[in-house]
């Protein structure tokens, strides 16, 4: 199901599920396990990343597939376009339309591993709008898209100097002019910094945010080593008073896995009040684990919330893509 049509129809709360493609077959294996028990939760969509050039097409399509059709869940792949082989990305577009997934991430990516800094990439496609364009081009309305959105601003390789959300803010204003229906955030720490950009874009002069679904990435923090590692790829900042907190425990792995869940738990109130019902859903970095995300979802009342939002609507799985 197109993600437009599952917001339209599910007016209540939700969340929704990041998984990436494990490397092995005993991981895949065990992620499968995993995604079976945790879509019993009922989320309103899960999404599947993209290794930046491709390195994951076959494993990312693969596993997007099984989510869509194995476990009926309404997928969204991730799409990445730079230093991307033109066919590989056709293909994936072909491969994902003929399997029922009506949802792409649209994305530039980021640079080679080896490359600090963001260089040009030699392709047609320089920045995320050209694949939305790309995208709409080639098949009209048949996706919806996703685009992304830094609540902290973008960075570029390790020059956070230039992070600042008014910078990207003509380029999401494009991106959604050329077609983008809603847009998750990166994930952050500092709650209150996704509260101002939420209000900054509904209040934009444009009118173009006011209504658009706009998602925040929540990341229950796992252990100190990937939350540090994480947010320093991200360039999210850490609350002085949240890292001295994660410093004083971080060699015990299970009162960090208990804070993540009380940090995230905070996280999801405050915007819950803060934006005056404007964010409904939450979508989980699940780093693919299961237990933390599931502590989150229960303590955070979304899972009370959205039983009772379902007992009280029709909503019903939309399966006219097989048809
Ligand atoms: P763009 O929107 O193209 O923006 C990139 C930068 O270029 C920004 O600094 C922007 O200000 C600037 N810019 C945009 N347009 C122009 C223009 N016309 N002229 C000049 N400057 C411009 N990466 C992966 O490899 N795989 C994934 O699965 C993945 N999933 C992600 C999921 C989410 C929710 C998010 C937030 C990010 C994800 N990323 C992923 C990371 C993403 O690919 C990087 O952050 C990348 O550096 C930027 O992608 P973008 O789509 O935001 O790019």
């Amino acid at each position: 199901m197109k993600l437009t049509k599952a917001l339209n129809e599910w007016q209540g709360p939700f969340y929704s599920y990041e998984f990436f493609p494990p490397k092995t077959d005993a991981g895949m294996a065990n992620l499968h396990s995993r995604i079976s028990r945790m879509s019993r939760f009922n989320p309103l969509f899960v999404s599947v990343t993209w290794g930046a050039g491709g390195s994951t097409a076959q494993s990312t399509f693969e596993l997007a597939a099984a989510c869509q059709n194995e476990y009926g869940l309404t997928t969204m792949l991730h799409l990445t376009c730079t230093n991307m082989n033109q066919i590989v990305l056709d293909d994936t577009l072909e491969k994902a339309k003929a399997a029922g997934i009506r949802n792409i991430l649209a994305l530039r990516g980021d640079p080679p591993r080896t490359t600090e800094y963001w260089a040009d990439s030699p392709t047609e496609y320089q920045y995320a709008i050209d694949l939305v364009r790309h995208i709409r081009r080639k098949y009209d309305d048949w996706f919806c898209i996703a685009v992304a959105g830094y609540p902290e601003g973008h960075s570029e390789g390790s020059s956070p100097r230039y992070q600042d959300p008014k910078i990207d803010l003509p380029y999401l204003i494009e991106k959604v002019r050329a077609g983008a229906d809603l847009i998750i955030t990166q994930l952050f720490y500092d709650t209150q910094k996704f509260i101002d950009y939420e209000k900054v874009l509904r209040e934009h002069e444009s009118g173009l945010f006011e209504l658009i679904p706009i998602i925040p990435a929540i990341m229950p923090i796992q252990s100190y080593q990937s939350f540090r590692r994480l947010t320093k790829l991200t360039h999210a900042e850490v609350p002085p008073s949240l890292l001295k907190k994660l410093e004083s425990v971080k060699r015990d792995d299970q009162t960090i896995k208990e804070m993540g869940v009380e940090v995230a738990v905070s996280m999801i109130q405050a915007i819950q009040t803060q934006t005056k019902g404007r964010c409904r859903g939450f979508h989980f970095c699940t780093l693919n684990l299961e237990r933390n995300v599931a502590f989150v979802i229960e303590k955070s009342g979304l899972l009370e919330s959205v039983q009772k939002y379902r007992e009280r609507s029709s909503f019903a799985i939309d399966d006219s893509a097989f048809t």
